[in-house]
Order: C-alpha cells, then structure tokens, then sequence
C-alpha cells in the first residue's frame, strides 16, 4: 500500500513546555529508580534516595530544595578552580561548536589535544615530554601497567609483569586499577586479578607500629621494598605505583623522605616508578605537580585527571618520560603500530576544558593561594583536636581529613554501625558545609580557591558537627 503522503504543509507539532521549576519529586523518584550510583550504600539509598545538587558558583553549590553548602571537597577532589567558570563552559562550547570531535588514532590529531600536550610537557619535571590521554584516573593508570609491560616486553624483559602498589592505595575501579587499588573494602566480593599486585605496607604515621619514630618507620617501610624486592625477584617486577599523598585511602602523609629513598631503591634494581597525581597534581598541594616539587622524586610516569580539566569535562593523562618514549615510539616491527588508546584519547571539548583551566590556574596564581592559605587550613583543622572524638588530623595544604576514633588512647574505632564518619559528615550538611565521610574518616578537599575567611566559616561549622557527633554518640 502506498503510504500516506505527507504534506509539506503539515503543522509542526508544539514542542512539549519548558519546566520552567524542576520537579523534585519526579528526578529524585527517577534517580532512585534508575541510576545505579558508584559507591553507594544501596540500604540507605532505596529508603532515602539520594541527594540532587543542581546549581554551582565558586566554593558553593546549591542542591534541588534551594539549599545552599560550601563545598568542601571540590566536587570530589577534582573543580580545583572552583564551580561556575563560565569561560571554562564557554572554550568547550566553542570547541563542541567548532568541531566536537574526531579520531585521533592513525595519526590524525586536533589543535587542543596537540596544545594541551605541549602545555602538560612545559610544566612538567623536564624529562616528561610525552602524553598518553585517556579518560579519567582509572584508565589513565589502566593505561599505564599496559605500556610499562609493552615497554618491558619490547626491551626483551617479559618476566618484569609485577606491579609493587600499597595497601589503602585507590587507583580507580577498573578491572586493572581496581586491582592496583588497596583498600579492602573497595574490592569486597569483587574480583581482582591474580598475581599482578602485590602491595606493601602503606605509610601511615598515625598507626605505626609501637616504638618508632617517624625516621626509624622509614627505614621500616623502605627496608619492606627491599624485602620484597629480594622475594620476588627485580627480574619479574615491572613497577612501583604510589600517590604522593594517599587520598581515598585516608590521606595519609608518608614520613619524610619515604617517596625518594623508595625511588632510590627502585632505580637501583631498573623498577618503574609512577606517580599517581589524579589528586596531588594541579595545585592541590601548592604546586603544579607535587612530584618533584614537594616530594623531590622524579618519577618515569605521572599520572593525572581530576584537576586537569578542573572536572568540568572528563579526562585523565600519562605522562611518560623520554626514555620510556624512546621504545614506545619506535614501531615493533613493520607496520607495527603502538594498539592501545580509547575513542576519547585527546577529546577536543575536554582538552579545551583542560587548557582554559590551566590558563585559570595560572593567571589567578591558585598555587600560590593554596601554599597561602593551605597551612591556615591545616593549623585551623588541628584546632578540632580537642573533642573526644578526633584522633587525628592530617593531611597537607588542600588535601586534608579527621580520623574519628572511639578511644584516643588506644586509637581504637568506634563499631561500623555507628557510622561516625556519616554522623561527621550529616552534621556539617545541616550547617551548611559537604565535607566527605570515608568509613571513619572525613576529608577536606576544598577548591583551591577558599579564602581565610572561607577556611574561618568551615572550620567553625566542622567544630559545631564535632561537638553534636560526640553528642550523639554518648
Ligand atoms: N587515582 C587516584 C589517586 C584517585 O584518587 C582516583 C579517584 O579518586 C583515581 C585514580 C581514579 O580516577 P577516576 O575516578 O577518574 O577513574
């Protein structure tokens, strides 16, 4: 049968109202119903649903029901420059516009990924030139165990496979970063792979063992690599993976001097160090990079995401010293090509995003505001030492957090139900702060944008949440 014309003249149909007001009910009806959430206790979410946060300016954001928070974890360690930068949204909407993206496989490229890559090897230690892209930390480190095992195999060294990583360490959730991750809870009833991973001892001050000072729980710990190193074999070990300061994990501090003596041991038996800077790197701790900066290491791998496009478009990258370049850049034989890499390696609209935050970082001086105000922050934190329930308080410049302990003496933890981090962290909510619980932990990771005054207000609604958290634990 001929199908019935259709007239030129047909009348348009009406497009469907704009909502002119959100309506809550139905997105937080749809949300709970529909989006499974990462990280998230799913008890507590099928009751509760979830929280929508809507709107974002500078430190604040600001959720569906019109309530406004300062934010005190930078989304989640990652809007370093802060929320709303309208120049930000516009340099990607002129990129989308422009040409929104293409491959940049078989050696096509575009113009930001080119610049961004040029920009990333002229702020970074001098021998990283070279950037790999990815899309975010996971896979930025995913990434990373498959070239460094690609360099070693190209080497004639394919026994070189283990990766040394940390208990508490997170590396992302990858299949592969997941496994390099450390933190036990992360992988509960889930997988990992076997026999990639084996992971030291993290480096934690606050639970040491009994008895040694911090020099003497340095030369523990490196004296563990080396123990491992000797167990194993250096022929079969192919790299160390660390973050300058443990985050996710409990953003713990390592002794002083830990991160380079460990690279010492490592360069002396040909053992690949990486730096996993997802959270350190782009002035979280005052600097650009906090490698070679804070922690005077020169690391063959840096790997970055979050703060390098300030989260406002995903994006994660590798940077690879020349002498990892020099064998991943020359073909393993005729025709042979360098087969890793995703759809969205050098995204144009994220590379943009990325460019236009580095040039924020830059000309408003935010490393410089966070050395600043970063050692205000912690001094202001350490004040909250004095209830009951904080037994610790660590962490450097904008990176910080507050272990909640039942006993201050023994450092014993209050039981899992008693959800005290939740507790810490509900309380500040209601007066207007997010900071983040983490089991027992809580952490700080404001924008690097926070003023004194700004550092004043929530550190005075932190000691009130304290004050009611021990209250309501008694
Ligand atoms: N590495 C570190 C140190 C991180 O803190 C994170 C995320 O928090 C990741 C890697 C994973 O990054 P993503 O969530 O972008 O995959």
């Amino acid at each position: 049968r001929p199908s019935t014309p259709v007239a030129d003249t047909a009348p348009v149909p009406a497009p469907a109202p704009v909502p002119t007001t959100l309506d809550a009910e139905t997105l937080w009806r749809q949300d709970r119903d529909h989006f499974v959430h990462p990280f998230t206790d799913f008890s507590v979410f099928h009751d509760k649903g979830c929280e929508l946060i809507t709107d974002a300016e500078g430190i604040h954001v600001q959720d569906i029901h019109g309530n406004r928070f300062i934010d005190g974890i930078a989304g989640l360690w990652c809007v370093n420059v802060g929320h709303g930068r309208a120049e930000i949204g516009q340099a990607m909407a002129e990129q989308a516009t422009r040409m929104a993206y293409f491959s940049t496989f078989n050696n096509l490229s575009n113009a930001p990924a080119t610049r961004l890559a040029a920009k990333l090897a002229e702020l970074a230690p001098a021998h990283l030139n070279h950037v790999f892209y990815s899309c975010g930390g996971s896979t930025a480190n995913d990434a990373t165990i498959r070239l460094v095992h690609y360099y070693f195999n190209r080497l004639g060294k394919p026994n070189k496979k283990r990766i040394l990583s940390r208990h508490n360490a997170y590396h992302g959730t990858t299949y592969l970063a997941a496994s390099l991750t450390g933190i036990e809870s992360n992988n509960w009833e889930f997988d990992t792979l076997d026999g990639l991973v084996t992971h030291l001892s993290e480096a934690n001050l606050y639970r040491r063992p009994e008895g040694m000072d911090e020099a003497q729980y340095c030369d523990h710990l490196v004296a563990e690599l080396e123990a491992t190193i000797a167990e194993i074999g250096a022929d079969n070990i192919a790299a160390f993976i660390a973050e300058p300061i443990m985050g996710a994990g409990g953003v713990l501090v390592a002794p002083r001097g830990y991160h380079a003596r460990m690279q010492e041991v490592l360069r002396a038996h040909d053992i690949l160090y990486i730096a996993d800077e997802v959270v350190t790197g782009f002035g979280r701790l005052g600097h650009i990079f906090a490698s070679e900066a804070v922690f005077d290491t020169q690391p063959d791998v840096i790997n970055l995401a979050k703060g390098l496009s300030s989260g406002y478009a995903p994006l994660g990258a590798t940077l690879i010293s020349d002498r990892l370049y020099e064998v991943l850049g020359t073909p393993q034989g005729k025709g042979g090509v360098l087969s890793t890499g995703f759809t969205y390696s050098g995204h144009p609209v994220s590379c943009a995003a990325a460019l236009k935050n580095i040039e924020i970082l830059e000309r408003e001086e935010l490393c410089a505001n966070v050395r600043e105000v970063g050692p205000y922050l912690e001094q202001a934190l350490a004040t909250l030492s004095r209830h009951p329930t904080v037994g610790d308080v660590r962490g450097s410049h904008f990176m910080m957090c507050i272990e909640n302990v039942a006993d201050k003496d023994t450092k014993a933890l209050f039981p899992v139900d008693a959800r005290v981090g939740d507790r810490v962290a509900f309380e500040a909510q209601q007066r207007g702060l997010i900071i983040r619980p983490v089991g027992h932990l809580n952490v700080i990771s404001p924008p690097l944008i926070w003023t004194r005054d700004t550092v004043d207000e929530a550190v005075a609604i932190l000691d009130e949440a304290l004050a009611a958290t021990a209250e309501s634990l008694r």
